[in-house]
């Protein structure tokens, strides 16, 4: 069925899914994405789903399948997939920097649920994000909220990565932001080469986060041990 030009097409979509190569900073989102509701979206996720478990043979009249289409449905719109309508993105303000606290403020081992785009399947990991303040502060749970909602989107590592790092340098007006992110990608753990140890660890770098005593004082701080209990 996949000869021809048609092969070397499914080989080349094959190849670039597990190698999670990603193309630029921006989830790729077309111009007329919001003008389903998100009831309508649910609806047609819903018939799209019921199709997909029909034509793998399962019986939808079963007690136990017959909601799974609609739950599937609400999940992606609202929780997995929530963070692909810009009216999710939590609000960052920022506040004067009154105390003059002029080091890096890191908060680390954030946790990542997200979902790779290339198979839809999981990546579970911890993201631990630093700025240099210059002038402006903000919440330090507004961190934590903008991880999240950048990984509420079908992913790929290196663009949440950058995501992450543009909308706080946006949101701080500085450059001196980072971010590096550790994380497990269950299409790599479970399935194809089904290597459960390894995981994915991406950075990017801001402003003076690319000096080399900026950098390794970030990585110091992450590895310091921080668990209370
Ligand atoms: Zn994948």
């Amino acid at each position: 069925m996949f000869e021809g030009k048609h092969g070397k097409i499914r080989e080349l979509i094959d190849e670039i899914g597990d190698n999670h190569v990603s193309g630029s900073a921006q989830t790729p989102l077309r111009d007329d994405a919001f003008c389903l509701s998100d009831t309508e979206k649910i609806q047609s996720i819903q018939k799209d789903f019921t199709n997909i478990l029909h034509t793998l043979g399962m019986d939808m009249n079963d007690d136990s399948l017959k909601g799974t289409p609609t739950r599937v449905a609400k999940m992606f719109v609202k929780e997995l997939f929530g963070g692909l309508s810009p009216d999710n993105k939590p609000k960052l303000s920022t506040f004067e920097n009154n105390y003059k606290y002029g080091e890096m403020l890191v908060e680390k081992n954030i946790t990542i649920y997200s979902t790779c785009e290339h198979h839809l399947l999981p990546i579970v990991g911890k993201a631990h994000v630093a700025y240099i303040s210059n002038g402006r502060v903000i919440g330090l749970s507004k961190m934590n909220r903008i991880v999240d909602y950048y990984a509420k989107r079908p992913q790929v590592q290196e663009r949440l990565t950058m995501q992450i790092v543009q909308a706080l340098q946006e949101a701080l007006g500085t450059e001196d932001v980072a971010c590096i992110i550790d994380a497990k990608h269950l299409c790599v753990n479970s399935r194809g080469i089904k290597d459960i140890a390894s995981s994915t660890v991406t950075s990017e770098y801001g402003g003076k986060f690319k000096d080399k005593s900026v950098k390794r004082e970030l990585l110091d701080y992450i590895k310091l041990n921080t668990e209370f209990e």
